[in-house]
Protein backbone atom coordinates (compact mmCIF):
# COMPACT_ATOMS: atom_id res chain seq x y z
CA UNK A 1 0.00 0.00 0.00
CA UNK A 2 1.42 3.42 -0.79
CA UNK A 3 1.20 6.59 1.49
CA UNK A 4 -1.81 8.69 1.57
CA UNK A 5 -0.39 11.91 0.32
CA UNK A 6 -3.50 14.25 0.94
CA UNK A 7 -3.34 12.89 5.11
CA UNK A 8 0.14 13.98 4.93
CA UNK A 9 -0.21 16.93 3.35
CA UNK A 10 -2.58 18.05 5.95
CA UNK A 11 0.24 17.95 8.71
CA UNK A 12 2.01 20.16 7.13
CA UNK A 13 0.24 23.57 7.33
CA UNK A 14 2.64 25.95 5.33
CA UNK A 15 1.75 23.49 2.35
CA UNK A 16 -1.93 25.00 2.51
CA UNK A 17 -1.23 28.47 0.71
CA UNK A 18 -1.02 30.33 -2.12
CA UNK A 19 1.71 32.68 -3.78
CA UNK A 20 1.35 34.86 -6.54
CA UNK A 21 -2.16 33.72 -7.02
CA UNK A 22 -0.67 29.84 -7.80
CA UNK A 23 -1.12 26.80 -5.22
CA UNK A 24 2.00 26.98 -4.00
CA UNK A 25 4.38 23.85 -5.21
CA UNK A 26 6.97 23.11 -2.76
CA UNK A 27 10.17 21.87 -4.36
CA UNK A 28 12.93 22.77 -2.56
CA UNK A 29 13.29 20.12 -0.09
CA UNK A 30 16.91 19.68 -0.51
CA UNK A 31 17.65 23.25 0.52
CA UNK A 32 15.35 22.77 3.74
CA UNK A 33 12.08 20.17 4.29
CA UNK A 34 9.01 21.59 5.77
CA UNK A 35 8.02 20.78 9.64
CA UNK A 36 4.89 18.68 10.59
CA UNK A 37 2.45 19.86 12.79
CA UNK A 38 3.55 17.86 15.76
CA UNK A 39 7.41 19.44 15.37
CA UNK A 40 5.67 22.85 15.76
CA UNK A 41 3.49 21.50 18.68
CA UNK A 42 6.91 19.93 20.25
CA UNK A 43 8.55 23.23 20.08
CA UNK A 44 5.25 24.80 21.39
CA UNK A 45 5.04 22.53 24.10
CA UNK A 46 8.70 22.94 25.09
CA UNK A 47 8.53 26.42 25.80
CA UNK A 48 4.74 26.78 27.63
CA UNK A 49 5.80 24.01 30.05
CA UNK A 50 9.48 22.74 30.02
CA UNK A 51 11.71 25.76 29.62
CA UNK A 52 14.80 24.81 31.33
CA UNK A 53 18.78 24.88 30.94
CA UNK A 54 19.86 20.75 30.93
CA UNK A 55 22.10 18.34 32.78
CA UNK A 56 22.05 21.56 35.64
CA UNK A 57 19.08 22.28 37.72
CA UNK A 58 18.09 19.93 40.66
CA UNK A 59 14.47 20.93 39.64
CA UNK A 60 11.59 19.44 37.96
CA UNK A 61 11.46 20.87 34.81
CA UNK A 62 15.51 20.26 34.31
CA UNK A 63 15.19 17.01 35.05
CA UNK A 64 12.11 16.88 32.27
CA UNK A 65 14.20 19.15 29.82
CA UNK A 66 16.97 16.91 30.14
CA UNK A 67 15.34 13.73 29.79
CA UNK A 68 13.54 14.74 26.53
CA UNK A 69 16.76 16.05 25.43
CA UNK A 70 18.31 12.77 25.89
CA UNK A 71 15.40 10.85 24.25
CA UNK A 72 15.91 12.68 21.33
CA UNK A 73 19.67 11.51 21.16
CA UNK A 74 18.19 7.91 21.90
CA UNK A 75 16.09 8.17 18.72
CA UNK A 76 18.83 9.41 16.30
CA UNK A 77 20.81 6.54 17.68
CA UNK A 78 18.45 3.54 16.57
CA UNK A 79 17.75 6.27 13.62
CA UNK A 80 21.08 5.84 12.16
CA UNK A 81 21.92 2.44 14.42
CA UNK A 82 25.19 3.47 16.33
CA UNK A 83 25.99 1.33 18.90
CA UNK A 84 25.45 3.87 21.97
CA UNK A 85 24.23 7.63 21.97
CA UNK A 86 27.47 8.62 23.20
CA UNK A 87 28.33 8.50 19.71
CA UNK A 88 26.03 11.11 18.75
CA UNK A 89 27.05 15.04 19.18
CA UNK A 90 24.37 17.77 18.66
CA UNK A 91 26.17 20.17 16.10
CA UNK A 92 24.42 23.26 14.23
CA UNK A 93 24.23 21.43 11.44
CA UNK A 94 26.23 19.46 8.73
CA UNK A 95 28.32 22.35 8.34
CA UNK A 96 29.53 22.62 12.06
CA UNK A 97 29.65 18.86 12.33
CA UNK A 98 32.38 18.29 9.39
CA UNK A 99 33.89 21.63 10.96
CA UNK A 100 34.41 20.22 14.17
CA UNK A 101 36.39 17.04 12.77
CA UNK A 102 38.45 19.20 10.45
CA UNK A 103 39.18 21.34 13.78
CA UNK A 104 39.92 18.82 16.29
CA UNK A 105 40.52 15.20 14.62
CA UNK A 106 42.47 17.48 11.77
CA UNK A 107 44.22 19.29 13.72
CA UNK A 108 45.37 16.17 15.99
CA UNK A 109 46.04 13.70 12.79
CA UNK A 110 46.45 15.97 9.72
CA UNK A 111 50.22 16.90 9.52
CA UNK A 112 52.70 18.59 6.83
CA UNK A 113 52.36 16.57 3.55
CA UNK A 114 48.96 14.13 4.41
CA UNK A 115 46.78 13.64 2.04
CA UNK A 116 42.71 14.29 2.55
CA UNK A 117 40.49 12.69 -0.60
CA UNK A 118 37.10 14.60 -1.49
CA UNK A 119 35.02 14.24 -4.36
CA UNK A 120 34.09 16.27 -7.37
CA UNK A 121 30.34 16.63 -5.95
CA UNK A 122 31.21 18.04 -2.89
CA UNK A 123 29.53 20.99 -1.18
CA UNK A 124 30.84 24.04 -0.09
CA UNK A 125 31.15 22.78 3.59
CA UNK A 126 33.14 19.47 2.93
CA UNK A 127 35.44 21.47 0.59
CA UNK A 128 36.29 24.99 2.83
CA UNK A 129 36.90 23.30 5.95
CA UNK A 130 39.99 20.95 4.05
CA UNK A 131 41.25 24.22 2.52
CA UNK A 132 41.44 25.85 5.84
CA UNK A 133 42.87 23.19 7.16
CA UNK A 134 45.57 22.00 4.60
CA UNK A 135 46.59 25.91 4.55
CA UNK A 136 47.52 25.55 8.63
CA UNK A 137 49.00 22.18 8.19
CA UNK A 138 50.37 21.93 4.76
CA UNK A 139 48.43 18.73 3.80
CA UNK A 140 47.25 18.40 0.39
CA UNK A 141 43.53 18.53 -0.50
CA UNK A 142 42.81 15.54 -3.56
CA UNK A 143 39.57 15.35 -5.51
CA UNK A 144 37.58 12.18 -7.11
CA UNK A 145 37.13 13.21 -10.59
CA UNK A 146 33.28 12.55 -12.16
CA UNK A 147 31.86 11.51 -15.31
CA UNK A 148 29.41 13.22 -17.77
CA UNK A 149 26.48 11.69 -15.95
CA UNK A 150 28.12 13.17 -12.40
CA UNK A 151 28.80 9.74 -10.90
CA UNK A 152 32.06 9.69 -8.51
CA UNK A 153 34.76 7.33 -10.84
CA UNK A 154 35.53 4.41 -8.43
CA UNK A 155 38.96 3.70 -9.95
CA UNK A 156 40.32 7.24 -10.29
CA UNK A 157 38.97 7.15 -6.14
CA UNK A 158 41.97 4.13 -5.92
CA UNK A 159 44.64 5.36 -7.50
CA UNK A 160 45.02 8.76 -5.43
CA UNK A 161 44.29 6.54 -2.50
CA UNK A 162 48.53 6.22 -0.47
CA UNK A 163 49.82 5.06 2.57
CA UNK A 164 49.52 9.38 3.29
CA UNK A 165 45.93 9.25 2.91
CA UNK A 166 44.54 10.37 6.68
CA UNK A 167 41.01 11.27 5.90
CA UNK A 168 38.41 10.81 2.40
CA UNK A 169 35.69 12.93 3.40
CA UNK A 170 32.58 12.29 0.68
CA UNK A 171 28.94 13.32 0.19
CA UNK A 172 26.75 10.31 0.25
CA UNK A 173 24.57 12.05 -1.46
CA UNK A 174 24.82 14.74 -3.87
CA UNK A 175 22.64 18.27 -3.31
CA UNK A 176 23.26 19.13 -6.40
CA UNK A 177 23.12 16.24 -8.63
CA UNK A 178 21.06 14.07 -6.98
CA UNK A 179 23.93 11.18 -7.39
CA UNK A 180 24.23 8.72 -4.63
CA UNK A 181 28.50 7.81 -4.05
CA UNK A 182 29.27 3.98 -3.60
CA UNK A 183 30.54 4.66 -0.02
CA UNK A 184 30.69 1.10 1.05
CA UNK A 185 33.15 0.68 -1.40
CA UNK A 186 34.89 3.54 -0.31
CA UNK A 187 35.26 3.28 3.16
CA UNK A 188 36.16 -0.60 2.75
CA UNK A 189 39.21 0.90 0.68
CA UNK A 190 39.90 4.40 2.77
CA UNK A 191 40.31 1.56 5.46
CA UNK A 192 42.55 -0.59 4.06
CA UNK A 193 45.12 2.17 3.98
CA UNK A 194 44.58 3.06 7.32
CA UNK A 195 42.32 6.34 6.49
CA UNK A 196 39.27 7.45 8.24
CA UNK A 197 36.14 8.16 6.88
CA UNK A 198 33.57 11.23 6.78
CA UNK A 199 30.43 11.33 5.18
CA UNK A 200 28.67 14.21 4.80
CA UNK A 201 24.57 12.74 5.11
CA UNK A 202 22.76 16.20 4.95
CA UNK A 203 21.02 14.84 1.90
CA UNK A 204 21.16 11.09 1.94
CA UNK A 205 19.68 10.86 5.54
CA UNK A 206 16.24 11.96 4.70
CA UNK A 207 16.13 9.94 1.84
CA UNK A 208 18.13 6.70 2.56
CA UNK A 209 18.29 4.49 5.33
CA UNK A 210 20.97 4.97 7.17
CA UNK A 211 23.12 2.02 9.07
CA UNK A 212 26.58 3.84 10.16
CA UNK A 213 27.78 0.20 11.81
CA UNK A 214 27.40 -1.59 8.23
CA UNK A 215 28.62 1.59 6.73
CA UNK A 216 31.08 1.56 8.85
CA UNK A 217 32.06 4.97 8.41
CA UNK A 218 34.02 6.73 11.24
CA UNK A 219 31.95 10.07 10.69
CA UNK A 220 28.33 10.97 9.54
CA UNK A 221 27.21 14.11 9.44
CA UNK A 222 23.81 15.62 9.27
CA UNK A 223 21.38 18.25 9.56
CA UNK A 224 17.60 17.86 11.43
CA UNK A 225 16.09 20.90 8.88
CA UNK A 226 16.29 18.19 6.04
CA UNK A 227 14.47 15.67 8.02
CA UNK A 228 11.18 17.19 8.96
CA UNK A 229 13.01 18.94 11.81
CA UNK A 230 14.72 22.48 12.96
CA UNK A 231 16.88 24.87 11.51
CA UNK A 232 20.26 25.56 13.06
CA UNK A 233 20.39 21.99 14.77
CA UNK A 234 22.40 18.64 13.89
CA UNK A 235 24.38 15.95 14.41
CA UNK A 236 28.03 14.44 13.66
CA UNK A 237 28.19 10.73 14.61
CA UNK A 238 31.89 9.43 15.11
CA UNK A 239 32.75 5.91 16.51
CA UNK A 240 33.46 6.26 20.23
CA UNK A 241 37.25 5.69 19.79
CA UNK A 242 37.87 8.30 17.50
CA UNK A 243 35.96 10.64 19.19
CA UNK A 244 37.82 9.87 22.31
CA UNK A 245 41.09 10.23 20.48
CA UNK A 246 40.10 13.80 19.73
CA UNK A 247 40.54 16.71 21.34
CA UNK A 248 37.80 18.67 22.09
CA UNK A 249 36.07 21.72 19.81
CA UNK A 250 34.98 24.40 22.13
CA UNK A 251 35.92 25.29 25.54
CA UNK A 252 33.45 25.93 28.03
CA UNK A 253 30.19 24.97 30.70
CA UNK A 254 29.13 21.01 30.56
CA UNK A 255 32.19 19.83 28.44
CA UNK A 256 34.39 19.59 31.42
CA UNK A 257 35.12 17.31 34.77
CA UNK A 258 37.23 20.11 36.79
CA UNK A 259 38.43 23.32 35.71
CA UNK A 260 41.40 24.78 38.13
CA UNK A 261 43.05 28.08 36.80
CA UNK A 262 45.99 25.90 36.05
CA UNK A 263 43.65 23.22 34.06
CA UNK A 264 41.21 21.75 32.56
CA UNK A 265 39.90 18.19 32.76
CA UNK A 266 37.74 17.02 30.25
CA UNK A 267 34.00 15.76 30.05
CA UNK A 268 33.29 12.31 28.64
CA UNK A 269 32.13 12.13 24.99
CA UNK A 270 29.55 13.16 24.11
CA UNK A 271 29.75 16.42 26.49
CA UNK A 272 33.33 16.99 25.51
CA UNK A 273 31.87 18.26 22.47
CA UNK A 274 29.13 20.18 23.46
CA UNK A 275 30.24 22.95 25.14
CA UNK A 276 27.45 25.82 26.70
CA UNK A 277 23.68 25.94 26.74
CA UNK A 278 22.52 23.72 23.64
CA UNK A 279 20.14 24.19 21.35
CA UNK A 280 17.11 22.22 23.63
CA UNK A 281 14.06 23.32 22.30
CA UNK A 282 15.27 22.40 18.44
CA UNK A 283 16.79 19.01 19.65
CA UNK A 284 13.12 18.30 21.39
CA UNK A 285 11.40 19.08 18.69
CA UNK A 286 13.57 17.03 16.35
CA UNK A 287 12.55 13.82 18.22
CA UNK A 288 8.47 14.41 16.59
CA UNK A 289 10.00 14.90 13.44
CA UNK A 290 12.06 11.49 13.55
CA UNK A 291 8.70 9.58 14.99
CA UNK A 292 7.07 11.38 11.99
CA UNK A 293 9.55 9.46 9.35
CA UNK A 294 9.53 6.38 11.41
CA UNK A 295 5.34 5.68 11.35
CA UNK A 296 5.70 6.59 7.70
CA UNK A 297 8.62 4.21 7.34
CA UNK A 298 11.88 5.06 5.64
CA UNK A 299 11.30 2.66 2.86
CA UNK A 300 7.75 3.85 1.87
CA UNK A 301 8.70 7.09 1.88
CA UNK A 302 11.89 6.49 -0.57
CA UNK A 303 9.39 4.36 -2.85
CA UNK A 304 7.55 7.23 -3.11
CA UNK A 305 10.01 9.55 -3.30
CA UNK A 306 11.58 7.46 -6.01
CA UNK A 307 8.28 6.84 -7.87
CA UNK A 308 8.16 10.65 -7.80
CA UNK A 309 11.38 11.22 -9.38
CA UNK A 310 10.67 8.01 -11.79
CA UNK A 311 7.16 9.99 -12.92
CA UNK A 312 9.33 13.45 -13.83
CA UNK A 313 12.12 11.84 -15.76
CA UNK A 314 9.14 10.82 -17.68
CA UNK A 315 7.33 13.81 -18.04
CA UNK A 316 10.52 15.87 -18.49
CA UNK A 317 13.05 14.27 -20.37
CA UNK A 318 10.99 14.45 -23.73
CA UNK A 319 10.51 18.42 -23.35
CA UNK A 320 12.05 20.11 -26.31
CA UNK A 321 15.22 22.30 -24.66
CA UNK A 322 15.01 20.92 -21.34
CA UNK A 323 19.09 19.37 -20.43
CA UNK A 324 18.80 17.35 -17.86
CA UNK A 325 22.26 17.74 -15.39
CA UNK A 326 23.17 14.95 -13.21
CA UNK A 327 21.94 11.61 -14.74
CA UNK A 328 23.39 9.11 -12.86
CA UNK A 329 22.18 5.53 -12.23
CA UNK A 330 21.60 5.78 -8.50
CA UNK A 331 20.22 8.51 -7.48
CA UNK A 332 18.06 10.45 -4.88
CA UNK A 333 15.12 12.27 -5.67
CA UNK A 334 16.68 15.54 -6.91
CA UNK A 335 16.27 16.55 -10.79
CA UNK A 336 18.37 19.56 -11.73
CA UNK A 337 18.08 21.37 -15.06
CA UNK A 338 18.27 24.16 -17.64
CA UNK A 339 16.01 25.14 -20.44
CA UNK A 340 17.90 25.64 -23.50
CA UNK A 341 20.61 28.45 -22.79
CA UNK A 342 18.34 30.88 -20.26
CA UNK A 343 19.33 31.53 -16.88
CA UNK A 344 18.65 29.48 -14.42
CA UNK A 345 17.51 32.31 -12.05
CA UNK A 346 15.15 33.31 -14.98
CA UNK A 347 13.87 30.16 -14.69
CA UNK A 348 13.18 30.21 -11.46
CA UNK A 349 11.74 33.39 -11.63
CA UNK A 350 9.32 32.33 -13.94
CA UNK A 351 8.73 28.96 -12.22
CA UNK A 352 8.00 31.42 -9.04
CA UNK A 353 5.62 33.45 -10.75
CA UNK A 354 3.70 29.85 -11.43
CA UNK A 355 3.20 28.65 -7.46
CA UNK A 356 6.68 26.57 -7.85
CA UNK A 357 9.53 26.81 -4.79
CA UNK A 358 12.58 25.58 -6.62
CA UNK A 359 15.98 26.45 -6.12
CA UNK A 360 18.36 28.15 -8.64
CA UNK A 361 22.00 28.70 -8.96
CA UNK A 362 25.31 26.60 -8.02
CA UNK A 363 24.12 24.82 -5.20
CA UNK A 364 27.20 25.53 -3.18
CA UNK A 365 28.60 23.48 -5.49
CA UNK A 366 30.81 26.12 -7.39
CA UNK A 367 33.67 23.84 -8.68
CA UNK A 368 30.83 21.24 -9.38
CA UNK A 369 29.11 23.28 -11.64
CA UNK A 370 32.71 24.83 -13.61
CA UNK A 371 33.89 20.94 -14.03
CA UNK A 372 30.36 20.46 -15.66
CA UNK A 373 30.75 23.58 -17.95
CA UNK A 374 27.54 25.64 -16.37
CA UNK A 375 27.08 28.45 -14.56
CA UNK A 376 24.27 26.74 -12.40
CA UNK A 377 20.87 24.36 -12.51
CA UNK A 378 17.49 24.52 -11.42
CA UNK A 379 16.88 22.02 -8.98
CA UNK A 380 13.73 20.55 -7.95
CA UNK A 381 13.69 18.05 -5.04
CA UNK A 382 11.03 15.85 -4.35
CA UNK A 383 10.34 15.33 -0.80
CA UNK A 384 6.76 12.23 1.18
CA UNK A 385 4.28 15.38 0.82
CA UNK A 386 4.76 15.81 -3.08
CA UNK A 387 2.32 14.11 -5.86
CA UNK A 388 2.30 13.25 -9.13
CA UNK A 389 -0.02 15.92 -9.85
CA UNK A 390 2.18 18.83 -8.55
CA UNK A 391 5.08 17.17 -11.05
CA UNK A 392 2.22 17.04 -13.82
CA UNK A 393 1.86 20.97 -12.89
CA UNK A 394 5.71 21.00 -13.44
CA UNK A 395 6.01 19.86 -16.63
CA UNK A 396 3.07 21.99 -17.88
CA UNK A 397 5.01 24.73 -16.72
CA UNK A 398 8.45 23.79 -18.28
CA UNK A 399 6.94 23.54 -21.47
CA UNK A 400 5.32 26.90 -22.10
CA UNK A 401 9.19 28.15 -20.35
CA UNK A 402 10.94 26.02 -22.87
CA UNK A 403 8.33 27.33 -26.06
CA UNK A 404 9.81 30.97 -25.31
CA UNK A 405 12.72 30.28 -26.58
CA UNK A 406 12.15 27.47 -29.04
CA UNK A 407 9.51 29.25 -30.82
N1 LIG B 1 26.24 19.09 2.56
C1 LIG B 1 25.24 18.95 1.68
C2 LIG B 1 25.32 17.85 0.65
C3 LIG B 1 24.15 19.81 1.72
O1 LIG B 1 23.15 19.67 0.85
C4 LIG B 1 24.11 20.82 2.70
C5 LIG B 1 23.00 21.80 2.73
O2 LIG B 1 22.45 22.15 1.73
C6 LIG B 1 25.17 20.91 3.62
C7 LIG B 1 26.21 20.02 3.50
C8 LIG B 1 25.18 21.94 4.69
O3 LIG B 1 24.13 21.74 5.58
P1 LIG B 1 23.79 22.83 6.69
O4 LIG B 1 23.66 24.13 5.97
O5 LIG B 1 22.52 22.37 7.30
O6 LIG B 1 24.93 22.84 7.66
Amino acid sequence: MGLDIAKIREQFPVLNQEVHGKPLVYFDNAATTQKPRSVLDALTNYYSKDNSNIHRGAHALADRATRYYEETREAIMHFINARESAEIIFTKGTTEGINLVASTFGRKFIGKGDEIIISALEHHSNIVPWHMLCEEKGAVLKVIPINEAGELIYEEFEKLLTPNTKLVSIVHASNALGSINPVKKIIDSAHAVGAKVLLDGAQSSSHLHIDVQDLDCDFFAFSAHKLYGPTGLGCLYGKREVFESMPPYQGGGEMIKEVTYEKTTYNEIPFKFEAGTPNIADVIAFKSALEFINELGKDAIKAHEDELLAYANELLLPIKGFVPIGTAKEKVSVISFNINAMHPYDVGMMLDANGFAVRTGHHCTQPLMKRLGIEGTVRASFSVYNSKSEIEKLAESVTRIARIKNK
